[in-house]
This record gives structure tokens, sequence and C-alpha cells, in this order.
């Protein structure tokens, strides 16, 4: 039997994709530029299946591809060496919501956004919800959440994802189901906190089938800003000062001119299209407390040259504030053919030499570089605008993203905030890792996986699975 035939075995026969039309869309996620068309994609919808799917594809040595949504930014979904995709959409059962104890069991196809609107519709559930708020959260797994270890918007705050989940279940390359911490969190989970490990691993340790995870009580109250600068440096050091001055807003989010006018341009939420830089700025808290707040960080921002501060508490106002930022990286799709959003980590207090360098490089390059990024945690996203149908083009925005990515390590950053590693930034991991460090991943790696079955070649180098995105040479248009 092929594999295909085996699969079909222990699936239903619309639940294994294997005609090249119907493939084409599994060929790449957000990162576009990283594209493989998978030998199949297969559709379990119980941990059970996954289990017998896996061990089909182990049999034949097939590479074994974990996919949520396929929101990733970093082709970390991408199934190259003609590997078989395992997709976990139709494993989205919430299995309990326990408000009680403020933790939920659901499977990893879950949407993140599903989570926390079936807990509002329950009685006394409307002031708890799942915290990660990745701007795809409407579409991104929570499965796909935590194999990213994905951020958000309010992770200045409430942090990433693995600060959220208490349990994990998984399916091993060779079959088999590991259960590791559970609701109770990794007091339950022995010596090692396995959880926190399988969270950022990107889908190269085994495929995530179930989780627990914490609800947290939301904010009830809350204000937001609008501070819109002049230069990007002014509101780059606005954003130092703040945290300097020992405040933690729930939200500190940045657009450069650029963004800001592609986001006005499509949404028509009001900002000023003459800003070179805005930052967006929520507080929350008890009532007396954000007055005073708001009235520090609108002096910090007066301090440092803000031409306007506008401030508000109006529900209204927050959620179309949120949903402009969230919608930014779409409002891009007006503008441009293809863009590739890049991903790092600096020193907050490095963030105006950074976004100066990152204008440098896209003046090196002819590319047009728009940012719109998470400022507080010193997570920047330059969004490079380029159209795919043009390989040199390509070529020229990998070269241009690298020189940005290396700069961003010289200073004393990393290469990814929250969008992985994935193919797209495995170049440069020894570059950021030294040996030992590097030779711990990959023993890790093999403890779960020694066969390199599941995602070899993502994350960490293989041998098994090679894929190289950037070509020697020039590609700067002249
Ligand atoms: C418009 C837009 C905005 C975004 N904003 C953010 C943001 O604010 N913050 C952020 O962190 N990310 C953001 N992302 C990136 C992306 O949405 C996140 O990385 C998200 O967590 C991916 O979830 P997914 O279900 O789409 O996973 P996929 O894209 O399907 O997979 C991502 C990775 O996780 C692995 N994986 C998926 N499911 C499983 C599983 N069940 N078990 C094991 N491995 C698995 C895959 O193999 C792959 O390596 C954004 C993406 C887009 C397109």
């Amino acid at each position: 039997m092929t594999v295909v035939e085996e699969l079909r075995s222990v699936l239903p026969r619309d639940r294994v994709l294997s005609d090249p039309a119907e493939l084409f869309v599994y060929e790449f996620d957000g990162f576009t530029i990283a594209r493989a068309r998978p030998a199949a994609v297969v559709f379990p919808s119980t941990t059970e299946e996954v289990s017998a799917v896996v061990k089909i594809l182990a049999k034949h040595g097939v590479q074994i591809v974990p996919r949520g949504s396929g929101t990733g930014l970093a082709g970390g979904c991408v199934a190259f060496a003609d590997g078989v995709i395992v997709s976990t959409v139709k494993m989205n059962r919430i299995l309990k919501i326990d408000l009680e104890n403020r933790v939920a069991h659901v499977e990893a196809g879950v949407r993140n956004t599903a989570l926390s609107e079936e807990v509002a519709a329950l009685p006394g559930g409307a002031v708890y919800h799942f915290a990660p708020d990745p701007s795809s959260q409407r579409a991104s797994t929570i499965g796909g959440n935590a194999a990213t270890n994905a951020g958000g918007i309010h992770t200045l705050k409430d942090f990433v994802t693995s600060n959220h989940v208490l349990g994990i279940e998984m399916v091993l390359s060779d079959g088999s189901i590991l259960n590791c911490g559970g609701q109770n969190g990794c007091c339950e989970d022995g010596p090692f906190d396995l959880p926190g490990l399988i969270c950022g691993s990107e889908g190269t340790l085994g495929i995530i089938t179930k989780l627990w995870v914490r609800l947290v009580p939301k904010a009830t109250d809350f204000r937001t800003m609008v501070a819109t600068f002049t230069t990007t440096a002014d509101a780059c050091d606005a954003v130092s000062d703040i945290i300097a001055a020992g405040m933690l807003p729930a939200a500190m989010e940045m657009m450069d001119g650029a963004m800001v006018r592609a986001v006005e341009d499509a949404f028509h939420f009001g900002f000023s299209k003459e800003a070179q830089a805005v930052l967006l700025i929520e507080l929350d808290g008890i009532g007396p407390l954000l007055e005073w707040e708001m009235s520090k960080v609108t002096a910090i921002c007066e301090t440092r040259n803000a031409a306007k501060v506008e401030q508000s508490s109006d529900p209204s106002r927050r959620a179309a504030l949120w949903k402009a930022r969230k919608s930014a990286f779409g409002a891009l799709g007006r503008i441009s053919h293809s863009y590739c959003t890049q991903d790092a980590c600096v020193p907050r207090s490095n963030l105006a030499e950074v976004l100066k360098r990152i204008a440098e490089i896209g003046l090196e390059h002819g590319l047009q570089i728009p940012s719109a990024f998470h400022a507080g945690d010193g997570n920047i996203h330059p969004i490079f605008l380029y159209d795919d149908a043009d390989d040199s083009q390509v070529q020229n925005t990998l070269h241009a993203a690298e020189k940005v990515l290396k700069y961003c390590i010289e200073i004393g950053g990393t290469v990814t905030g929250e969008h992985g590693v994935g193919v797209e930034k495995l170049h440069l991991m020894p570059y950021l890792f030294d040996r030992a460090t590097m030779d711990q991943f990959q023993r890790i790696k093999s403890a779960f996986d020694p066969q390199q079955q599941i995602n070899a070649g993502k994350l960490l180098p293989s041998d098994k699975v090679q894929v190289q995105l950037l070509k020697p040479g020039r590609h700067v248009p002249q």
C-alpha cells in the first residue's frame, strides 16, 4: 500500500487530501517566500487518529509537519522533502471550562478567540478570557500559539503563551502519547517544566493535541491613548522613558509614518497622516490610579515632543483602536503585491537607532519598510514590501532582512520575539547561539525525535531536510 492508501485506511477519504489542486493552499504559510507542495494533508479529529497517522508516516520515513491555521510567519508549517501535513483544524472542541479554578481544557485546533468567546458566554464568564492576543487571534489556533509561544499586543503585561499553558498532551514521533503538566500546571509535572519546553518548539518535538490553559480576569477599567510624533526617535525615547519611570502599561504599540498612512487609508480610524510615528498605549487598573498614570504618560510624551496626545476611556474607541492595530499588516495588501514581516527583539533603549538603521537598509536596497510593532517589548516588526513574482525582488528582500536581523543580534538583540525561527531564520541560529548551546538544543530534539521525523529542518539545522532560501550574490536593484 502507498502512504496515502494507508492514511485512508485510518481516516475517511475526505480527511486525506492528495490532489495537487487541493494541496496548493498548503504550500506556504504567512511567510510566502518559503513554498513546497506537501505529499498529502491529513485532518485527524482525535488524539488516537493523530497517533495512528504518525505511526504510518514514521514507518514510511515520511516527514511529519504539524499545522494549525497556517498563519505562521516563518515557514514553520510548510512541508519540505515530500512531507505530509498533519492539520489540527478538525480538533477544535473545547473540552472543559472550569471558571472556579480559572482553567480550560481544549483541543489544539481551537481558535484563540473561540475560547474567550465561549468563556464570556457562560454565567459569570464575562470577566475572564484567554489572555494571549496575537493579531492573528481570530484565525490562529491555541496549539499553534503554544508551538510558536505567540505574543501579542498585551504581552507587555500579560506575557507570552507559555505563561498561560498549564498542561500539554502531545503525540511523539513514534505515535506514543505524552501527557505533561495538567490543570494544576507543572507542579503535577515532576522535575522538569515540559510544557514550558514544548511551548516555542515550533512543532519539532511532536504534535500537540490538547492543552490545559489559564483563564485570567479581564481588565475592567482602562484608558487608551494615541500619542502622535513628528519623529520616530522621539516616539521610541518616550517608550523607554515610560518604562524607566516604573510604569507597566497593558500595551504600548508603535506604528511608523508609512504604516499610519496605510492603516488610515484602509480603516479611517482618525490617525494624523502627517505623523511620523504613533504610539498606542493602554493602561489598566483602578480609576484614580489610572488618571494619575495617564497624566504621567502624557507628560512624558509631551516632554518627548508629542504633537498630540488623545486620551479615552470609551470602550468602543478602545475596540476600534485595537482593531485598527491588529489589521495593520492587512492594510499593506492595498499598497503592495507581497510583504515579508520580520520579527526581532532589541533592548528598548536601542529602538531609535534600530529604526534608523532599518531606514538606511531600506535606502541601500531600494525597499519600502514600514513598521508596526510591540514597542514596549522591544519587539520590532519591519515589514518589507516587494513583488513575489520577481525573483530578484525576493532575494533583495531576503538579503535586506538578513542585514536587519544581524544588526539586531550585534546590538544585543535576538532574531525572533514571537513569530519563531521556522525555515526563515534558521541560518541565523548559529550566528546567535554558540556551539555548546546549539549542541544542547540538538540533544533535546533527539530526545523527543531521534529519527528527525517531525518538522526536521525547522528551528534547528538538520542533515535530513535542508532548505536554502537565500541565494548568494548581489541582488540590490541598480
Ligand atoms: C496578520 C498576522 C498577524 C500576526 N500577529 C502575531 C502576533 O501579534 N504575535 C505572534 O506571536 N504571532 C503573530 N502572527 C504569527 C502567527 O499567527 C502565530 O505564530 C500563531 O501562533 C500561529 O498559529 P497557527 O495556528 O496559524 O499555526 P501554524 O502557522 O499552522 O504553525 C506555526 C508553527 O507551529 C507549529 N504547530 C502548529 N500547530 C501545532 C501543533 N498542534 N502541535 C505542534 N506544532 C504545531 C507548526 O509546525 C509551525 O511550526 C501573526 C500572523 C499574521 C498572519
